[in-house]
């Protein structure tokens, strides 16, 4: 569903990403590790295309983002179809719960506001905050505030989702209820690329560790090969850090 061939980024003179190759199959979740500026965070960007690169190509579902942000009609079609949760949850804090999962479907995709409603009600039980769905972000936790974020980017029907440190924001007691919903949705199948720091969630819920090193996949492989046998000592070193 994912391929990219030989993506190179530069921002200026840094050569961010570098010859990245990497195909992520239908049902696969991907879990993206590495030292901060490794260039995680502009490899999955490129992916819905918040980022533009400089040469090679990358498919998302069929359609096509080129170089230097000749894409055309494509990226309009990859940013409706991928969804993606930061690290800050980026919520409109003057929509309630509600309206912040309906507002995109209702004027992106058309839909009745009375199909928006029914997905969105159902969306929040998924991720178990049905009852916050007439508040407003600010009267929220963090970890509820990240799964309306996620319940939001599902109500779009998204056939890939991203994840850039989704609990990176969060208090430790609140890391836990957003990883559930994460979970939850890997075990319903979803295609999943996700940027983060809880080994133990990738030990669990990966099909694949990526590690990445100076714009380059230095290795990559099952968890159990990359987190507790890694090959290469970039990663050696990395992990023996981190875990
Ligand atoms: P972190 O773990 O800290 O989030 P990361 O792996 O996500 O790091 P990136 O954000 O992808 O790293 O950044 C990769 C490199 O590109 C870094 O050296 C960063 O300083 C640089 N960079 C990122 N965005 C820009 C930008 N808009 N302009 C210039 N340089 C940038
Ligand atoms: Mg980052």
């Amino acid at each position: 569903i994912v391929r990219l061939a030989k993506v190179n980024k530069h921002f200026g003179n840094l050569h961010v990403l570098q010859d990245i190759d990497l195909e992520v199959v239908p049902g696969e979740v991907v879990v993206i590790v590495g030292a901060s500026g490794s260039g995680k965070s502009t490899l999955i960007r490129c992916v819905n295309g918040l980022e533009e690169f400089q040469s090679g190509n990358i498919e998302v579902d069929g359609n096509e983002l080129l170089p230097y942000g000749k894409s055309g009609k494509s990226l309009q079609t990859i940013r409706t179809e991928v969804g993606m949760v930061f690290q800050q949850f980026n919520l409109f804090p003057h929509l309630s719960v509600l309206d912040n999962v309906t507002l995109a479907p209702i004027k992106v995709r058309g839909w009745p506001r009375d199909k928006a409603l029914q997905t969105a009600h159902k969306l929040l039980e998924r991720v178990g905050i049905q009852d916050q769905a007439a508040k407003h972000p600010g009267q929220l936790s963090g970890g509820q505030q990240q799964r309306v974020a996620l319940a939001r980017a599902l109500a779009m029907e998204p056939r890939l989702m991203l994840f850039d440190e989704p609990t990176s924001a969060l208090d430790p007691e609140m890391i836990g209820e957003v990883l559930d919903a994460m979970r939850t949705l890997a075990n319903d199948g979803m295609t999943m690329m996700i940027v983060t720091h809880e080994m133990g969630f990738a030990r669990e819920v990966a099909d694949r560790v990526i590690y990445i090193h100076g714009g380059q996949i230095v290795e990559q492989g099952p968890p159990h090969e990359v987190l507790d046998n890694p090959q290469n000592e970039r990663t050696q070193s990395f992990l023996s850090r981190v875990l």
